[in-house]
């Protein structure tokens, strides 16, 4: 280890003894995240209870020179809170207050720590509604949320997390506390420095509250599952909903390895031999449901849907989300290495991103899954592999820099909501341009002269 026993004793005066942990076994569970194939141990890990104790951390870390790496559930799949050299891992989990639901205002006040159901469940019991769903929502927090910008199920609809941001409070690099936002609906005072944070993956400051938007709870939903034999079909399906200009809250689609996978799992009664299936759900006025859940049943039979089902209540609707949700749990049992990736493409390129995908998986003699929001374009190739393979993660490799350059020309983009971290910072520059890794530099360097916060993620 090589923080000094004076620092040791420094971080433990700020934040408690109980709150501070460095034995080898502690620091190997903190070394890697939800990433595969990525791991480096910290040199400590510190709990944080209050902005100030975050605030002190990282005065201390700009005098003595370790990095601090935020971190709230450790479920990211970007490897952003993997470790470099030299770091302190800085845990908010012990942050988990909703300090407010203000139904007048719409708004819920909460600390990074809580873990995002527990903030729609609370919006709940006030008829409200917090729409940002990412397939993480029991076990993820709402600062990761933030720093990823998650996206979930209800994006199509209802946007991604950054839409539900009024404002933030955040430690700068240098443990400086700067608030940003307020509660009001518009506010154009100065540069809108809450963007600035949103999805900047705990490189440009730790978020310590955050302020969100609620909306008033849909007042019904309606869930239904398409199942179709050739997934062109399921890919026209959607290209016709949202043609036809209706915009379900969710649009997702499991493929033939990733439905066979979810049976064996969570056991819901899918169809074996299909070739796709279309999770549809719409919400809102009870007419307005009626009328757009019967046009989303007669166009995807219009596309040779060969089934669907419409769910009888909210547990069977459950159910049936379920088999969306459990697909990156249900692939990760079938292989020793599950190694996930989030193309993103404008939505009528999806056939032609999935039948590249499927081609590349063949060309590299590869085993591979497709799920993903379709209704956003954004897709999860996830290769089924075995890390104690050399041979087989180098066409990994290949096949994924093959499949991110197919949808950067397909106007795509390298990460829909999964964020660039450690995994994807190699395809940014094509994606950025030279001038925007120089911006993006040049306000890393202004916020943290140091180099101290989360260093080493999305660039070097
Ligand atoms: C089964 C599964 C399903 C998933 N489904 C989705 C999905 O549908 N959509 C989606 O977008 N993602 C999904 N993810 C990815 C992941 O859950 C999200 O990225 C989530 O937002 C991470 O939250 P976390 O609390 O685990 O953050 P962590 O993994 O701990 O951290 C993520 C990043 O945020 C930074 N960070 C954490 N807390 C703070 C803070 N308070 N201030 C500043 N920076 C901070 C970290 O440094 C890191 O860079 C999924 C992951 C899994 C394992």
């Amino acid at each position: 280890m090589s923080l000094s026993v004076d620092t040791v004793r420094r971080l433990t005066e700020i934040v408690g003894p109980a709150n501070v942990q460095h034995s080898p076994e502690e620091r190997i569970a903190y070394s890697y995240d939800a990433t595969a194939m990525l791991a480096h141990p910290p040199e400590a890990i510190v709990f944080v209870e209050s902005t100030p104790q975050i605030s002190d951390v990282m005065k201390l870390a700009n005098t003595e020179g370790f990095k601090v790496v935020p971190r709230g559930s450790g479920t990211n799949l970007s490897g952003g809170t993997v470790p470099m050299e030299n770091c302190v891992v800085l845990v908010t989990v012990k942050m988990d207050k909703i300090l407010e639901i203000d139904p007048r205002n719409l708004t819920a006040l909460v600390e990074p720590g809580v873990l995002t159901a527990r903030i729609d469940e609370a919006a709940n019991a006030h008829g409200l509604f917090y729409p940002p769903d990412p397939g993480s929502i029991k076990i993820s927090t709402i600062g990761g949320n933030v720093a990823e910008n998650s996206g979930g199920l209800r994006g199509l609809k209802y946007g991604v997390t950054r839409d539900y941001v009024l404002g933030l409070e955040v430690v700068l690099p240098t443990g400086e506390l700067l608030r940003c936002g307020t509660k009001c609906v518009k506010d154009v005072a100065g540069y809108s420095l809450r963007d600035l944070f949103i999805g900047s993956e705990g490189t440009l400051g730790i978020v310590t509250r955050i302020l969100l938007k609620l909306l008033p709870r849909p007042a019904t939903r309606r869930t239904m599952l398409a199942t179709f034999d050739a997934m062109t079909d399921a890919a026209e399906t959607v290209s016709d909903i949202i043609a036809q200009k209706i915009i379900p809250c969710t649009l997702e689609f499991l493929d033939r390895t990733t439905i066979r996978c979810v049976e064996d799992y969570a056991k819901i009664g899918l169809p074996l031999d299909a070739e796709a299936i279309l999770l549809m759900e719409t919400d809102g006025h009870p007419v307005v449901v009626e009328e757009e859940s019967t046009r989303m049943i007669e166009l995807a039979r219009a596309h040779h849907a060969r089934d669907v089902r419409t769910a009888k209540d909210a547990a069977e609707a459950e159910k049936l989300t379920s088999a969306r949700r459990s697909a990156f749990s249900a692939l990760a049992r079938v292989s020793p290495t599950t190694i996930l990736e989030d193309a993103t493409v404008p939505r009528s390129e999806l056939a032609a991103m999935i039948a590249f995908i499927q081609q590349t998986a063949a060309k590299h003699q590869l085993r591979i899954g497709i799920f993903g929001h379709f209704g956003d374009g954004n897709l999860h190739p996830t290769f089924l592999c075995d890390e104690r393979n050399p041979d087989e993660i180098k066409r990994v490799h290949t096949a994924f820099r093959e499949i991110f350059e197919k949808a950067i020309t397909l106007g795509g983009t390298i990460t829909g909501e999964h964020g660039v971290g450690l995994a994807k910072k190699e395809f940014l520059p094509q994606l950025a341009g030279p001038t925007g890794m120089d911006v993006m530099r040049t306000l890393k360097r202004t916020l943290d002269p140091n180099n101290v916060l989360n260093p080493g993620k999305i660039f070097d």
